[in-house]
């Protein structure tokens, strides 16, 4: 039945401007918000308006919510096969291959991310909505020997229903398909409420859902620049069974509170503070080509980016120099152009933070390698790729996530001091080490309080791989087959009075 894309759909490629959509997504239909509110999506690079989209209300998302529900009980979602699902996921995928550079240049566009970074998101998205279309047709139940005769233990996982997703503007595509690839596999409906600055990654990716035959009220967009009355509604409505979430901590404790009431499945990934170690017997230039992918992807601007730089004394100056090298290299811009590796912040306020944090550090005595400074010249929302050496455990680019291009580096004498510091903090989301000594590696990864570590790599994120985090990291994993369980519920069947003799 969903076998196959037929010929009209793959001769249907969208250009770009088919792809750009100024309307939100209910129930199958492309709609401006019931006040009829806009709000207008700008390039960071230059705070040039790119497009706009419906500011919707709470009664909108209320309808979405209506719609979302209508599509699960319906016959069109609901009598569909493991296999039908994974048929539609399969197309999805297909599609946003196929407009793949499309989507690249619209992230590219609404978040300043780097072009080569923004086709490495789509890939990287896109390869959640593969997995989940595979995992789909393994979402097996158990039967468990029953400790009573003529009885059967049968356990059977069945959709949650209706899902909301809140997803975060540095990853505009992928956080949306790591959650709605999940939910749809495990026969869930789904309402997306993307960040205000990148709705239309969201809106795209949706449109190409459409084009892919996913039947109308399954997906959902509410575009929205009042978020909180919104998140509120996800939280009280009874028929949203479950809220997934990316974004800040304070937020995440925000909603894990309100949806306490309604007793619903939360799914938060939020902030970390990640350690990045390197040992004396670390490979040195492994270590700083670590760094620099851990770092400087997106501008700094990562949930599992590394945020404490701890460096053992006897390799503490030849990784400072090396390091130093390779950022004054980074070459910074405006993304559209291929060769650009660092972009602009997203937004003023992101811009204030991590300008403030370092110049808290500057007044806390740290010492700027190099960098330090806003780059004007480029754009209001340019910082320059910063390296900062002996910050105080009491300085904001310790105790705090920058969410920027900026290495805070701080020298270590032991294996227990390295560890003491690294976990000395209440996120755990990622942590880093550089250590050639295989003693070492285990007692470091098992040791360090975190949900994902990264050996002698800098870069770990992947489908098939469990995503999340420890402390007020959050709770939850998305991914990998674990990812599936916040969208299931365990149904046991006690089947009695068997005959069977
Ligand atoms: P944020 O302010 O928490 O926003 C995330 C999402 O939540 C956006 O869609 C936002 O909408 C929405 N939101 C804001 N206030 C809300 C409320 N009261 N109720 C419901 N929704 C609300 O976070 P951010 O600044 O976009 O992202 C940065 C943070 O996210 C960092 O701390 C980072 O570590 C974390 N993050 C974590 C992961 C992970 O997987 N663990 C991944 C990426 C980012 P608006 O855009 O309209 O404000």
């Amino acid at each position: 039945m969903f076998g196959r894309l037929n010929s009209v759909q793959i001769s249907r490629i969208r250009n770009f401007s088919a792809l750009v959509q100024s309307k939100a997504l209910v129930n199958g239909n492309w709609i401006d918000s019931s006040n009829n509110d806009t709000f207008d999506v700008t390039n960071p690079v230059n705070g040039k308006k790119i497009g706009s989209v419906p500011n919707m209300t709470v009664q909108d998302a209320q309808n979405a919510i209506n719609a979302a529900k209508q599509a699960y009980e319906s016959k069109e979602w609901r009598s569909l096969t493991a296999k039908d699902r994974s048929n539609l996921l399969k197309k999805w995928h297909k599609l946003i291959e196929q407009h793949s550079q499309q989507i690249a240049e619209i992230m590219t566009a609404e978040s300043g991310k780097p072009i080569n970074e923004s086709k490495g998101e789509v890939l990287y998205g896109n390869s959640f909505v593969e997995w989940f279309a595979e995992e789909a047709r393994r979402i097996y139940g158990e039967i468990v020997p029953s400790p009573v005769a003529n009885r059967e233990i049968i356990v059977m996982k069945q959709p949650i229903g209706v899902a909301a997703l809140i997803t975060p503007w540095n990853f505009p595509l992928a956080m949306i398909t790591r959650k709605a690839g999940a939910a749809l596999a495990a026969g869930c409906t789904v309402v997306i409420k993307p960040a205000e600055d990148t709705p239309l990654t969201a809106l795209a990716v949706a449109k190409l859902a459409e084009d892919a035959g996913i039947p109308k009220g399954v997906i959902n967009v509410v575009t929205t620049n009042k978020a909180a009355p919104i998140g509120d509604l996800f939280c009280k409505s009874p028929d949203v069974r479950g809220i997934s979430f990316t974004g800040s901590t304070q937020v995440g404790k925000l909603l894990f509170r309100n949806a306490a009431d309604g007793i619903k499945r939360v799914c938060l990934e939020l902030g970390g503070n990640a350690p990045f170690i390197v040992f004396d017997s670390a490979n040195v230039e492994k270590a700083v080509d670590g760094a620099m992918s851990s770092k400087f992807r997106n501008c700094g601007q990562t949930c599992v980016s590394a945020n404490r730089f701890f460096v053992q004394a006897g390799i503490y100056d030849k990784f400072v120099a090396l390091l130093k090298q390779r950022v004054e290299a980074l070459k910074i811009g405006d993304g559209q152009s291929s060769d650009i590796q660092i972009g602009p912040l997203i937004n003023k306020m992101q811009y204030d933070k991590v300008s403030g944090f370092v110049e808290d550090a500057r007044s806390k005595k740290a010492q700027i390698v190099v960098g330090g400074t806003g780059l004007p010249e480029l754009g209001a929302l340019f910082y320059a790729p910063t390296v900062v050496t002996d910050v105080p455990p009491t300085a904001q680019l310790y105790t705090e996530e920058v969410f920027g291009p900026v290495v805070s580096i701080i020298k270590f004498k032991d294996e227990a001091e390295a560890l003491q510091k690294a976990n000395d903090t209440n996120r755990g989301l990622a942590g880093y080490f550089f250590s050639e000594n295989l003693q070492q590696v285990f007692r470091v990864a098992k040791r360090l309080e975190v949900g994902m570590v990264g050996v002698n790599e800098g870069l770990i994120s992947a489908a098939e791989a469990p995503f999340g985090g420890v402390k007020e990291s959050g709770v939850g994993r998305e991914g990998s087959h674990h990812g599936i369980d916040d969208y299931v519920d365990i149904k046991y069947i006690c089947m009695g009075n068997l005959k069977y003799d």
